[in-house]
């Protein structure tokens, strides 16, 4: 019997010296310890020996058991440790690694000109009015004193949606809406998208944005008309910016204009964004049509207005230098991070 209990032993010492992972040392304390381990496997044999060995070899199975209990445990304790910091290692934070870049979106450039287009003439007592996308032939074209066979409203250059609706070719849509909704005074600029069917190409495109403005009131003269204009202009810019204006035509306005300001590039100078003119043409405008006045309900005799129109892709080519409209529609991040 001694002969096997120091089998045992040495087969233990053997096994201990493999164990890899706490998995191992429990299978290896139940294989020793367990109720069917193999220390209890010993003591039936007990009864077999010799009654005067009996005591010692007792003895001796419980010291191999303290030895088996206690080696186990160091190494359990041993493998604990060692697991704990493995852990620790996996989650330790390294200060030297550089952080994950997250990518932020950036506003767009016409959103931002159109913010701050829409910020000065709320300062100068504008209200903002929407209008519709898609609207009738009416409020885009007759309605506005547009005569049946003016240009604009051949097929080539407004998308029809059906014989009597269409992509609203201009912001001027909203303005009969708004004379038919409310009394003058009336003070309002109408922001949105507007659509023309041209072919694609650096300097035209087949959506873009405009931002137009009414202000109908009692003895509303030509002269408000040139202030408030002026006036957005030096504000938008803080500081005082020169202006011209030149006689144009609108169907919906009489007379009719066209605003220059002095370029803001080169200041007058002549450089190439506005070839060499020292200006840039930045909106069209006019006093409101009496016949467009009576269309939206509102008696020319008693009332005047002015109107205007700006092209907001055309206001961001000339301020950032912008050669191709396309860009604007594209959303390529690099081109956007550049504002
Ligand atoms: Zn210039």
């Amino acid at each position: 019997m001694n002969t096997l209990i120091s089998q045992l032993e040495k087969d233990f010492k053997s096994e201990l010296s493999h164990i890899q992972d706490i998995k191992d040392a429990e299978s290896l304390k139940i294989k020793y310890l367990g109720k069917k381990g193999l220390i209890s496997d010993l003591m039936p044999q007990l009864k077999n020996a010799a009654a005067e060995e009996r005591k010692s070899l007792g003895a001796l199975i419980n010291q191999f058991k303290t030895q088996v209990e206690e080696e186990v445990n160091v190494l359990y304790k041993a493998l604990l440790d060692l697991e704990l910091q493995k852990q620790l290692q996996s989650e330790r934070i390294d200060v030297h690694l550089p952080g994950r870049r997250k990518n932020f979106g950036k506003q767009h450039p016409i959103n931002a000109i159109l913010d701050e287009v829409i910020d000065t003439f709320r300062q100068l007592g504008f209200a903002v009015g929407y209008g519709p996308d898609v609207d009738s032939d009416y409020y885009n074209f007759e309605g506005l004193n547009y005569p049946k066979d003016h240009p604009a409203r051949d097929m080539q250059d407004t998308f029809y949606v059906d014989p009597k609706h269409l992509l609203r070719s201009h912001t001027t849509n909203v303005q009969l809406r708004i004379m038919e909704q409310a009394k003058p005074p009336i003070r309002v600029i109408a922001p949105g998208t507007v659509y023309r069917n041209e072919n694609i190409s650096a300097r035209s495109h087949v959506f873009f944005h405009q931002v137009d403005g009414l202000y109908i009131d009692k003895n509303v003269s030509f002269g408000d008309l040139i202030a408030t204009l002026k006036e957005f202009w030096n504000r938008l810019f803080k500081k005082q910016v020169a202006t011209r204006f030149r006689p144009s035509f609108f169907p919906f306005v009489e007379p009719g204009l066209e605003m220059d300001i002095a370029c803001t590039v080169c200041s007058g100078k002549g450089c190439r964004i506005c070839k060499h003119t020292g200006w840039l043409e930045v909106l069209g405008a006019g006093m409101v049509h009496p016949e467009v006045l009576r269309n939206g309900g509102i008696d020319p005799e008693v009332y005047s207005g002015f109107a205007w129109g700006m092209g907001i892709e055309r206001m961001a080519m000339l301020f950032y230098g912008v050669t191709d409209i396309r860009a604007f529609a594209e959303n390529d991040i690099r081109f956007l991070r550049q504002f």
